[in-house]
């Protein structure tokens, strides 16, 4: 006999199919993990000793992808190479 889902666990189980494994948040394969995720940044700190920049978070994008979301992040004040991914001064 199947145990019953708790209301919890449902909710658990259809979230961990919409969002990435890496940084917890809801977002397709081909787009970049959310460099400002704490989960992605406590991963990333834990393999590199240092902290992600956009650039990072982007790397298994394509290269078209990469250059749009660079110009987006450049309309905030952002440098996709920086390590200040939320581009406060
Ligand atoms: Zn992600």
């Amino acid at each position: 006999m199947e145990k019953e889902m708790s209301k919890d666990e449902f909710v658990k189980d259809v979230l961990k199919d919409l969002l990435c494994p890496i940084c917890e948040v809801e977002h397709t394969k081909q787009m970049p993990h959310d460099a400002t995720s704490k989960v992605y940044r406590i991963n990333f700190v834990v393999e590199n000793n240092r902290n992600p920049t956009w650039e990072d978070a982007m790397s298994h994008c394509d290269e078209e992808l990469k250059q749009l979301w660079r110009e987006e992040l450049a309309k905030l004040g952002i440098d996709s190479k920086s390590e200040n991914v939320r581009g406060i001064h």
